[in-house]
């Protein structure tokens, strides 16, 4: 079947707007693209370009995967952040903007003096928060830990493919079990939401994204209760630690941290105005 480029994406975005999907135009550009391996102004460029069989054939496929609600990213194989690419798929938590945050809070801190040369990311997933700070402080050195051995190994592929391997050690684990180190900057974006509301999520997260990397037990603070009660003996006098914290947790999670005999705890939000992460001192 003859079909442009404009056609064919205009047809996928009206079988993903039927499945749901907002931004149905953009995720049908994206996959497009992916697939002519090209950027998305090639449909403005050459918009009567012809689609040949083989990639008609995978763009079908890749648009049923995206109307089934697959995350975007699981059909790309990889996602953007802090303007690094990171391998992703089902065995991680799909990075999101909203992290950038936690990134943002710790080299403003480290602008205002606070040293960063030894980082631990507990539960580091793709390891986008430790490998986005190591691009940035380059004299750093990270460990990042996660329970998940499927998760260790893509966090180990993506150190290797932003050449941060030579400073980014990865370890799998129960959050503080087997440290013995100790750090300057421990940085968390642990599982936080409560066990009720994973059925109340979209598609594509409660259906498609690990499990274990979203329910934070009962009321979703469970893994804050178990980092703040063990981290200290690895954190360095001075030492910071950052955790990134759902819509409507950061003054439970500050408590926490009260109660744990940390100081300096402050708030920082995100684009969207929410307190996204909460900071303090050993
Ligand atoms: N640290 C990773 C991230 O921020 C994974 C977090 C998680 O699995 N809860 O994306």
């Amino acid at each position: 079947m003859v079909q442009t480029l404009q056609k064919a994406v205009s047809e996928a975005a009206l079988i993903l707007s039927e499945a749901g999907i907002d931004g149905a135009r953009r995720d049908a550009s994206l996959l497009l693209a992916n697939i002519l391996d090209a950027d998305t102004s090639i449909f403005h460029l050459e918009p009567e370009r012809v689609l040949n069989d083989t990639h008609h054939v995978m763009f079908q496929l890749a648009i049923e995967r995206r109307a089934s609600r697959e995350p975007i990213s699981h059909i790309l194989g990889h996602r953007e952040f802090w303007s690094l690419n990171f391998l992703v798929g089902p065995q991680v938590l799909d990075p999101r903007p909203d992290s950038e945050t936690l990134i943002e809070t710790a080299l403003s801190a480290q602008k205002s003096g606070q040293e960063i040369t030894s980082i631990l990311d507990l539960g580091t997933g793709s390891g986008c928060l430790l490998l986005s700070l190591l691009s940035e402080v380059e004299t750093a050195r990270g460990l990042g830990v996660d329970q998940s051995l499927a998760a260790i190994e893509i966090a180990e592929q993506n150190a290797k493919r932003l050449s941060l391997d030579d400073r980014a050690t990865f370890l799998q684990g129960n959050w503080c079990d087997s440290i013995e180190d100790k750090f300057d900057l421990v940085i968390s974006n642990p599982p936080y939401i409560p066990i009720d509301d994973i059925e109340s999520l979209q598609p594509e997260v409660k259906n498609f994204e690990p499990l274990a990397a979203l329910v934070g037990g009962a009321d979703g603070l469970d893994c804050y209760r178990e980092i703040i009660s063990r981290v200290k003996p690895i954190m360095k006098p001075n030492g910071m630690i950052i955790f990134e914290v759902g819509a409507g947790q950061a003054q439970e999670v500050s408590e926490l941290l009260e109660k744990a005999d940390f100081s300096v705890i402050s708030c920082h939000k995100d684009l969207a105005s929410i307190e996204r992460c909460i900071s303090a001192y050993f």
